[in-house]
């Protein structure tokens, strides 16, 4: 068999993961790495495009870890670093032939060679028709962007906003998700079949769920089913602005005279995950301190910060994984975010070496020190956030 090419499409199964925790593929006649995938994939077969004779893209989105898509973005650069001249950038629209639609309404096509998966191909397109798409994201292997006629918009509403957005899909429990804002599907909850594709009116509670207002959407029984949920969540809410409240975070006083709490757009459940991963406990010094009302004085630190690094970060910022987090002390959050001490390979500590710096004498002593890691292995800061951190953030 002669050597894969780049955007050589193969098939076979994983045999295992390796020791960095990237899965293996056989594809009969060799072996191929296709980056992070879930521990239980293996067994399973899938197809993979190829990028150069070591590594593939897995095109089995199910395999895939949550973190994937960062991980093998930040790890290829391929289209990232050499897009070709005529490659469009994100945000760019573009003139694409659809050349197949799949069941959930997202179709395939190509821009002068350059593969696009289409999200929310508007209804009514048939194969072979020529549509405006825009630019999501720029893959290893290919664009990812949005039929245009689907009402797209950068930013989510505020908290409490609501808003009309199309529903693209529905859940295997049949909730309907909006995929209007990049970066985020937001929940609605159980609505009829016939509205995909429709537009509704909707209430934002967080990042990811939204009461649906309009009635002729959603099941019957929506407001018995949906409305503990979004109680559960503004609890969840209400606990969170406590916690900051408790530590004078500077509230916001909006004209109003309620207080409101500093934009904080994150997914709620992350800080949750990460805080019990590493058992409210600083992952730098150990520290597990609890105020009288039972609340933890950590905090929950993204590691490839989720605002990218930059205007121009191609990435786009890390994601709200448990392995993209640690749970840190405000102080030592602090200065992690502000690249005094990264986290080597081995999860120990290297400690910016500047004496002139005000705070270093209480920063030194945890050089080469190693970190309190969950004890789920699986849990630990993955090593592609971490050279992340410390390629664009530390300062040492
Ligand atoms: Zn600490």
């Amino acid at each position: 068999m002669g050597k894969l090419s780049p955007s050589d499409i193969v098939h076979g199964k994983i045999t295992r993961i390796s020791k960095s925790g990237n899965g293996i593929l056989d594809y009969g006649t060799g072996e191929i790495s296709l980056g992070p995938i879930l521990e239980e994939a293996v067994g399973t077969e899938v197809d993979a495009v190829v990028y150069d004779e070591n590594h593939a893209f897995c095109l089995t989105g199910a395999v895939r870890t949550e973190y994937y898509d960062n991980a093998m973005r930040a790890q290829t650069r391929q289209l990232i670093d050499s897009p070709p001249d005529e490659c469009p950038g994100i945000g760019d629209t573009v003139e694409v032939e659809i050349g197949s639609i799949n069941s959930a309404g997202h179709g395939y096509a190509s821009y002068l060679g350059i593969p696009i998966r289409v999200k929310n191909v508007p209804q009514g397109t048939q194969i072979g028709q020529i549509i405006s798409v825009k630019v999501l994201r720029i893959e290893p292997s290919r664009l990812v962007a949005t039929g245009t006629a689907v009402s797209l918009r950068g930013r989510l509403p505020e908290v409490g906003e609501s808003f009309r957005a199309p529903i693209s899909h529905k859940t295997h429990s049949g909730n309907g998700i909006i995929e209007s804002f990049i970066g985020h599907q937001i929940n609605v909850g159980p609505v009829r079949d016939e509205v995909l594709g429709d537009h509704v009116e909707a209430v934002l509670l967080d990042d990811q769920f939204a009461y649906c207002l309009s009635t002729n959407a959603t099941i019957d029984g929506y407001r018995n089913i949906w409305e503990p949920k979004v109680t559960e969540i503004a609890l969840d809410r209400s606990k969170e602005l406590q916690q900051q409240l408790g530590r004078n975070d500077k509230p916001e006083r909006s004209t109003s005279g309620r207080i409101v709490r500093p934009v904080q757009r994150r997914n709620s459940s992350f800080s949750k995950r990460v805080h019990r991963a590493y058992d409210h406990t600083c992952a730098v010094c150990g520290q597990r301190w609890k105020d009288d009302s039972g609340y933890f004085e950590v905090e929950a630190a993204h590691i490839y910060p989720v605002s990218g690094v930059s205007e121009e970060d191609p990435l786009e910022g890390g994601p709200d994984s448990v392995q993209n987090g640690m749970s840190l002390c405000r102080t030592h959050h602090w200065a992690f975010d502000h690249g005094w001490f990264t986290i080597n390979d081995d999860y120990t500590i290297s400690v910016k070496d500047d004496p002139s710096l005000e705070g270093y004498e209480a920063m030194a002593p945890y050089e080469g020190q190693q970190l309190y890691l969950p004890d789920d292995q699986s849990l630990w800061p993955a090593r592609h956030y971490i050279t992340f951190h410390r390629d664009h953030v530390w300062t040492g």
